[in-house]
């Protein structure tokens, strides 16, 4: 017999329960509806207004009280291979180009155990904050890769059904033109749920090096997601040449460009034409606010002092968001030289992600943006919303309206259906041994 169980008076963003989308703005308290769910067998089985779902005899029945209800977090870009290396390769300067040399050579500490260690912590921290699944980047080149692809597909196995796991090989993507391009990209496909993934840069090359790209994505049958425009130049446009190459190609596979930061400060009618052409090739973007705060704009004053920012370093949410574009945020590096802090917990990046970009005006859009948002650039069925046959993994807060929700960032969540051990957030102490 299948446990099943009721939970009363669930306080559910709107945007997240099925064909309700609403208006954002003005009434954005009330975009919070009050639902009874019946659970059964790990989903969701049943959702409808307070009280019309009985409870029949031996039917646990749990009451909420207009407690804030999100499904399972999605957090769909990460860097599993980097994170928790802060300790033995801090980035004192918080520089992106310093970042990259500090850990080109911390990678040589990269055994399959040290990166399954790393990992098993990271995926141990993102359970306990709520969340069910995960896109991580990949480290690979001419002789490395091979030990984090080893320590991935060992987590992937002892977090089955509890933390579903997709990868994308990193590297420039003009090594995919040398010979062992072909093998980093057939490395990546020993990966039951992998895409190809790499860094391109403008330069006069980039059209031939996205041309070869996407044609090797196509011929493996392998999605894509790039890390792309990561910087404060606004002549940087590889977003926009990797929308008409989908076009010219008529690529049908899925595509996420992660970053997109220098879309912030062009020119409006130049920005806008990007979003159409985002839009119209079906690009789907993902925003990273805490690193990209913390990583652009770092400036230096005379003497070598530091200076204060002068932007928040993240893409156009707002208009990428009314164009229709499908979005996401996500956590990036967590405690490595791309960013100092974090902890895997999505309800942080979706408090920050708020505030840095101001999604106070569409908080219904914000939430999705770490729910639904995520999961269906992963093409995760059944994950992300609250639906009848979805997932039933909540996280339930000590809050009854959004206001609540982020004016305490600190407070208690409850994990409904979570593994017994997803109570506890790992020590610190662990990474010492
Ligand atoms: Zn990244």
């Amino acid at each position: 017999m299948p446990e099943t169980f009721i939970l009363r008076n669930a306080a559910i963003p709107k945007s997240l329960l099925a064909n309700s989308i609403g208006s954002e703005g003005a009434a954005r308290e009330a975009e919070i509806l009050i639902r009874d769910l019946e659970i059964s067998d790990k989903l969701i089985t049943a959702i409808a207004a307070p009280g019309v779902i009985n409870a029949t005899d031996g039917v646990k029945v749990k009451d909420l009280s207009n407690r804030i209800v999100l499904p399972g977090f999605i957090d769909s870009h990460v860097h599993l291979d980097k994170a928790f290396t802060w300790d033995r390769a801090p980035n004192v300067r918080g520089e992106f180009w310093d970042a990259i040399d500090l850990l080109s050579k911390d990678r040589f500490n990269w055994t399959t155990e040290d990166l399954y260690r790393r990992g098993d912590f990271a995926l141990r921290c993102a359970e306990s904050h709520g969340t069910v699944a995960m896109r991580t980047h990949l480290d690979v080149g001419r002789d490395f890769g091979e030990n984090s692809y080893e320590a991935m597909r060992a987590l992937s196995e002892r977090w089955s059904g509890r933390i579903q796991l997709q990868t994308v090989s990193l590297c420039g993507i003009e090594l995919y033109m040398e010979p062992i391009g072909q093998e980093i990209a057939e490395k990546s496909l020993n990966f039951p749920k992998a895409l190809l993934g790499g860094m391109p840069q403008m330069g006069p090359n980039l059209d031939a090096e996205l041309d070869y790209f996407f044609d090797l994505a196509a011929e493996l049958g392998l999605g894509v997601d790039l890390h792309v425009d990561e910087n404060g130049l606004a002549e940087a446009e590889c977003v926009r040449r990797i929308a008409k190459t989908i076009l010219k190609k008529d690529f049908s596979l899925p595509v996420t460009c992660g970053h997109v930061c220098s879309l912030a400060i062009q020119d409006e009618s130049r920005a806008n034409s990007t979003i159409d052409l985002i839009k119209e090739a079906g690009v789907q973007i993902v925003s990273l606010p805490m690193c990209n705060m913390y990583l652009q704009d770092r400036r230096e004053a005379k003497d070598s002092a530091r200076a204060t920012p002068r932007w928040r370093g993240v893409t156009l949410l707002h208009e990428l968001e009314t164009a229709g574009v499908p979005l996401a945020c996500a956590s990036d590096n967590v405690r490595d030289a791309f960013y100092a802090w974090g902890d895997f917990d999505m309800f942080e990046v979706l408090v920050q992600s708020i505030r840095i970009a101001h999604l106070d005006m569409k908080l219904n859009a914000a939430t999705r943006m770490v729910t639904s948002g995520p999961a269906d650039i992963m093409g995760l069925e059944g994950m992300g919303r609250v639906e009848e046959g979805s997932d039933a993994r909540l996280v339930v807060f000590d809050s009854r309206s959004f206001n609540e929700l982020l004016a305490r960032p600190a407070q208690k969540r409850e994990l409904i259906g979570f593994h017994s051990e997803a109570k506890e957030t790992p020590d610190y102490e662990e990474l010492q041994h």
